[in-house]
C-alpha cells in the first residue's frame, strides 16, 4: 500500500474519530406508529389515530432478529448509545472506502 500524504492524513483524522468513540449498542432503533389487527380500532378510522410512536430495538442475538419495544425512559438513555454506533459505522464505512480507493491505485496499470 502506498497511500499519499492526504491519504494519511484522512486516516488518520478517521482514527481519531473511532478513539474518541463512546459507548455504542448494537442493531438499529427505529420510532414508528402503525395500525393493528382489529377493523374496527381508531387505527382503522378515517383519518386513523394510529398507536404510538413506540420505539424499538431490533438486533441479532444468536442469529435471530429480536425486537424488543422501550419505553420513552429507556430511548432517552439509550438514544446516545445507538447516534455514537451510527457514527462509528460511518467513520469505519469511511476508512474502508479509503483503503479501497488506496488498493485500487496500487493495482492499476503502469501509464
Ligand atoms: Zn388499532
Amino acid at each position: 500500500m502506498k497511500p499519499s500524504p492526504a491519504q494519511r492524513a484522512a486516516r488518520d483524522r478517521i482514527a481519531a474519530g473511532l478513539a474518541a468513540a463512546g459507548f455504542a449498542l448494537p442493531g438499529t432503533l427505529t420510532v414508528r406508529s402503525y395500525a393493528c389487527g382489529k377493523p374496527s380500532c381508531r387505527c382503522h378510522a378515517v383519518p386513523p389515530r394510529l398507536h404510538g410512536p413506540y420505539a424499538e430495538w431490533t438486533r441479532k442475538i444468536g442469529g435471530k432478529t429480536v425486537t424488543r419495544r422501550l419505553s420513552p425512559a429507556e430511548l432517552t438513555q439509550y438514544q446516545p448509545l445507538f447516534d455514537n454506533a451510527k457514527k462509528l459505522r460511518a467513520l469505519l464505512a469511511e476508512l474502508q472506502d479509503l483503503t479501497l480507493e488506496i488498493i485500487e491505485a496500487d493495482s492499476s496499470p503502469e501509464p
